[in-house]
């Protein structure tokens, strides 16, 4: 078990959306595209009904049950993956206007490519209530990877975010959603807390910390396929 995961398999179940954004930018018929106008609408339906996208430091906090005085109503966590100019051109301002906090996953060694955020947007993004987190240096299939090669991959893609950024960057998310167990042993040896997959639900505290499901938003979908992913109730 890694480091600092205390109850992952407490009797009493906690359980959050985390929703799985890419790209913001209107690309019709990209089902990993959502449009800036449906973003919108659906950061929207969260505000007017009750719902709560937290931190990922407090998403953490609420799996491991550390912070029960102040359990946010219906909570949610928003995440993106990539690392995509748009989030912070188009996702960013949205979330703004709702003071909604979210989650990037990127991979630094992709910063100077054309179409992806760089180092100053990143920081943008961090100071306006993003975490930042690690996607791979170069988003690679890491099961095709050696050992070697996969510990480059997830420990310089950390070391570069904590250095640049000077945060705590040991939240890892698979690119492709990919991995095999030479993935979590490295994540393990490296005290990583925990991992995201591409693996469809709820994420709860009775998942393995390294095989945390999320929902994927296809931004093709209807606001009422939206709608019909998330929890009713507390
Ligand atoms: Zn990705």
């Amino acid at each position: 078990m890694p480091n600092g995961v205390v109850t992952p398999y407490a009797s009493s179940k906690v359980s959050i959306p985390v929703l799985n954004y890419h790209s913001v930018t209107i690309d019709p018929g990209n089902v990993v595209v959502i449009s800036p106008a449906k973003l919108e609408a659906q950061m929207k339906y969260l505000s007017d009904h009750g719902y709560t996208p937290i931190s990922l430091t407090t998403f953490i906090n609420l799996i491991e049950k550390k912070s029960v005085h102040a359990a946010p109503d219906k909570p949610v966590l928003l995440t993106f993956d990539d690392g995509y100019v748009d989030n912070v051109e188009e996702a960013m301002p949205i979330l703004a206007k709702y003071n909604f906090p979210a989650t990037l996953f990127m991979s630094p060694g992709m910063v100077e490519d054309a179409g992806y955020l760089n180092w100053e947007q990143v920081k943008q993004l961090q100071q306006a209530g993003w975490d930042i987190q690690p996607h791979g240096m170069t988003h690679p299939h890491l099961p095709k990877l050696s050992a070697e090669q996969q510990a480059y991959e997830i420990t310089e893609a950390r070391k570069l975010i904590e250095e640049k950024l000077g945060t705590q960057a040991d939240v890892f998310c698979y690119p492709y959603g990919e991995y095999n167990q030479t993935t979590l042993k490295v994540l393990k040896d490296y005290g990583f807390r925990y991992a995201f997959t591409i693996d469809q639900g709820y994420t709860t505290n009775q998942q393995y910390p390294y095989s945390l499901k999320r929902l994927f938003i296809n931004g093709e979908e209807s606001l009422k396929a939206f709608i019909n992913k998330l929890p009713k109730t507390n």
